[in-house]
């Protein structure tokens, strides 16, 4: 008998572990499996469904929604959104998302030799748990704990109220103005909706030349102009935070001293360096979009020969520390979303009774498959693959080819003509290596272009000619330049 705990049984990693297991074990008989799921979530449904990609993208559906009527000379008047409304539609679809969850936690802590422990867990030694008022000491853990939000070490930070992106998902009420800090997925997706619901007056600190710099500069340049443009939004580049203080505390040390709670009428200051020289700046909230951590806190990790620090966790979700340990999801902070962390629980369902079997264990790969829901929805970013910089940065003979949104009349039509697209071509082969697309529907464009990475499919044999007039003629846009260019080769 091997007996496996999960530490974060309800999240989306701890349960693919679970599922993992108990269909390996159903499949051969001969393998004696005790499972021990953990959770401590009020209500359980991990982070996905109660305050991650679910209910964001609830609340983003009414500002998309206004921004599109705005958005368009044709219509007259804006209509006006009801918070309450939003925020409460969100918390039903929510709620019933997360119990549908739980219920399935239950239903496999009905069979034999599973049960579902509605309490914290915490290492007390190596692999050894508590749990309530027990203790576990089970042949493998799983650690599946999900991740927190990653306050900056910032001075003066500790002395300010800040607002977080689970905040804005129950906001019904909104400051005049706002310092955001973090700009990746998180503030991408949250910024235009403080603006187009909160009616915000948004200041964004960024730290680079323009978001998303990890691809072409005309992608970032793109968000930069939309979001300036489109949704008011004021977008500081360049710029470093130095110092944050609560307004009002000025040099006097007794008002330094108030709490958080006490400031929060007042206001927030922020100095920074924008190009050499301070500015400040003063607003009424301060938002972290600042990423995630791993959740770790209080988990008791001193307590074992665990160490929480880069490369800790390996590709095959074992810990580098302890070969009896499997950390999953967020919390090994290899790649915080949600498909990847449903994968790495496969994988370490998978590692664990391979080990227990003294079998080699299997690295979990994936190809890049990313979806930001930035400009409300209407203009997501997707990347699948390949980039013009990673393919630079490997030995690859390629073509690169791009696409405006501008240029293919469908967009004109459908009264979003801003974006582009890039398609990364094998110069030797034809076959797909990557796509990354910021226009209306790229988001339902990236699983075509997943099947036509992951497959290796030819751009040659690919047929160009989607139903006209739709968005996906983008791609064939990409594809027929792309053929040009691998027959001008070849000549
Ligand atoms: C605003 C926002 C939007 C997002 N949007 C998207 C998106 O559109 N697409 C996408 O792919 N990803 C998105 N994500 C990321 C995605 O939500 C996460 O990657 C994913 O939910 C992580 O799942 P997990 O199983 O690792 O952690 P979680 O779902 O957080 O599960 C961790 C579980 O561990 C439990 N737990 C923690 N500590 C203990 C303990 N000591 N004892 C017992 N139980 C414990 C918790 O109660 C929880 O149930 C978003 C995230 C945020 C914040």
């Amino acid at each position: 008998m091997v007996h496996v705990a999960i530490v974060g049984g309800y999240g989306s990693a701890g349960v693919a572990v679970a599922d993992e297991l108990i269909d390996r074990a159903d499949e051969d008989p001969e393998r004696d499996l005790e499972l021990t799921l953990i959770d401590d979530g009020e209500p359980g449904g991990g982070l996905c469904i109660l305050r991650g990609c679910m209910p964001s993208k609830d609340v983003l559906s009414a500002a998309q929604h206004r921004y599109q009527v705005r958005h368009d000379d044709r219509l007259e008047g804006v209509p006006e959104v009801v918070p309450e409304r939003v925020v409460e539609q969100k918390d039903d679809h929510v709620l019933g998302f997360a119990q549908h969850r739980r219920d399935h936690v239950h239903e496999l802590a009905e069979r034999e030799n599973v049960e579902f422990v509605h309490d914290t867990a915490e290492f007390v030694d190596d692999r050894v748990l508590e749990v309530g008022d027990r203790t576990l000491e089970p042949d493998y853990v799983v650690i599946a704990t999900g991740s927190v939000v990653d306050v900056p070490d910032l001075p003066g930070i500790e002395d300010v109220p800040f607002s977080t992106s689970a905040d804005v998902l129950d906001a019904t009420e909104f400051p005049d103005s706002a310092i955001v800090m973090g700009f990746g997925y998180i503030g991408l997706e949250l910024v235009p909706y403080l603006s187009e619901i909160g009616g915000v007056d948004v200041t964004v600190i960024e730290h680079d030349e323009h978001p998303l710099d990890e691809f072409e500069p005309e992608y970032g340049e793109t968000v930069l102009e939309l979001y300036r443009e489109h949704f008011d939004v004021e977008i500081l580049t360049e710029t470093d935070e130095k110092r944050l203080e609560a307004i009002g505390s000025g040099d006097d040390q007794s008002n330094r001293d108030r709490n958080a709670t006490a400031t929060a009428s007042d206001g927030v200051r922020l100095h920074v360096d924008r190009d050499g020289t301070e500015e400040t700046l003063e607003a009424e909230e301060l938002y972290l979009f600042t990423g995630r951590r791993p959740n770790v806190d209080g988990l008791g990790l001193e307590n074992t020969r665990l160490e929480v620090e880069e490369g800790w966790v390996g590709s095959t979700m074992q810990a580098r520390d302890d070969e009896r340990v499997f950390v999953v999801g967020d919390v090994n902070g290899r790649e915080p979303i949600l498909h990847v962390a449903k994968e790495q629980g496969f994988a370490a369902g998978r590692n664990v009774l391979r080990h227990d079997r003294g079998h080699d264990l299997e690295a979990y790969a994936n190809v890049p498959h990313h979806v930001i829901f930035s400009g409300l929805g209407v203009y997501p970013f997707a990347r699948i693959g390949h980039t013009p910089a990673t393919v630079s940065a490997s030995d690859m003979d390629t073509i690169v080819v791009s696409s405006e949104a501008s240029s293919e009349g469908v967009f004109k039509s459908k009264n979003h003509s801003e974006g582009r697209a890039t398609l990364v071509v094998n110069a030797e082969d034809g076959s797909v290596l990557g796509y990354q697309g910021l226009h209306l529907h790229a988001d339902v464009m990236a699983k075509t272009m997943q099947l036509a990475v992951e497959m290796a499919l030819d751009v040659r044999k690919i047929p160009d000619r989607a139903y006209h007039p739709t968005t996906p003629e983008i791609i064939d846009s990409l594809l027929r330049a792309a053929e040009v260019e691998l027959e001008e080769r070849s000549e």
